[in-house]
């Protein structure tokens, strides 16, 4: 699958000028998960990962290229936890290596967002998640308790890499954390922009939109994104109706 093959590339290099702290996957490391959402009071709150004024940037891109994605790992770009003052910039940006070919369009898109889904099941104690998927933020409020009961972004994205891994279709999943200042969140967040979008399409595209490019509404994405037009006409092909 190399529909996001370029949101890829694009975000490593919008961190390239940084040296990220890398941990591999460690399962029995996670952080303690409560299992449904809790609340924690702004009075109990360290600090807001992302908080409104801040940048924000949550997505998930897929890739079946082990070039790209190829290890179960966590990287950090900026202070961790433990070492965060106050409010912080947050991006949260997950590359996912999956078993899917391109020439099973229905397969692809209920692969894609069963793996969406599995974000939701992370519920890390005094780690309150709130996620604005209409403006692709994403807003954590950390507990004071959790800071000192040693909270890291290691624990923390060995959670979400167990939780991704639950969907046999992954085979490497990495977390990449951004909590430092002086990186293009604005870029970030377009970029999961893009992500919807192409996800978006392939909904259009099942729900067996005609396949005249002229006169489609979503020529500018597919001129744009690789493997697009040939997972529409692969449908043509397989005499799927229209
Ligand atoms: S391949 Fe052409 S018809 Fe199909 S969604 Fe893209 S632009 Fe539209």
């Amino acid at each position: 699958m190399e529909l996001f093959n370029s949101l890829i590339r694009e975000t490593r290099s919008l961190l390239e000028k940084g040296s990220p702290k890398a941990w591999d996957y460690a399962p029995g490391e996670t952080w303690k998960d409560i299992g449904s959402s809790e609340l924690v009071l702004q009075k109990d709150a360290a600090f807001e990962l992302g908080a409104s004024g801040r940048g924000s940037a949550n997505y998930v891109l897929f890739t079946s290229d082990p070039a790209l994605v190829d290890r179960d790992q966590i990287l950090l770009y900026g202070p961790d936890l433990r070492e965060i003052r106050g409010d912080v910039d947050f991006a949260r940006i997950v590359l996912l290596r999956v078993g899917v070919l391109d020439d099973d369009e229905e397969q692809v898109y209920r692969v894609l967002k069963d793996i969406e889904f599995a974000k939701y099941h992370v519920y890390p104690e005094g780690y309150m998640v709130r996620m604005s998927p209409e403006n692709y933020r994403e807003q954590v409020r950390v507990s004071k308790q959790a800071i000192r009961g040693g909270i890291s972004f290691r624990a923390i994205g060995n959670s979400y890499i167990q939780a991704y891994k639950k969907d046999p279709n992954v085979l490497n999943a990495t977390v990449i954390f951004v909590t430092a200042p002086g990186f293009d969140y604005k870029a970030m967040k377009d970029n999961a922009k893009k992500a919807s979008d192409i996800t978006n399409t392939l909904t259009h595209i099942l729900e067996g939109l005609s396949t005249d490019c002229t006169v489609c509404a979503l020529k500018d994405i597919c001129d744009e994104v690789e493997g697009m037009k040939e997972l529409h006409f692969g449908v043509g092909d397989k005499g799927h109706k229209h």
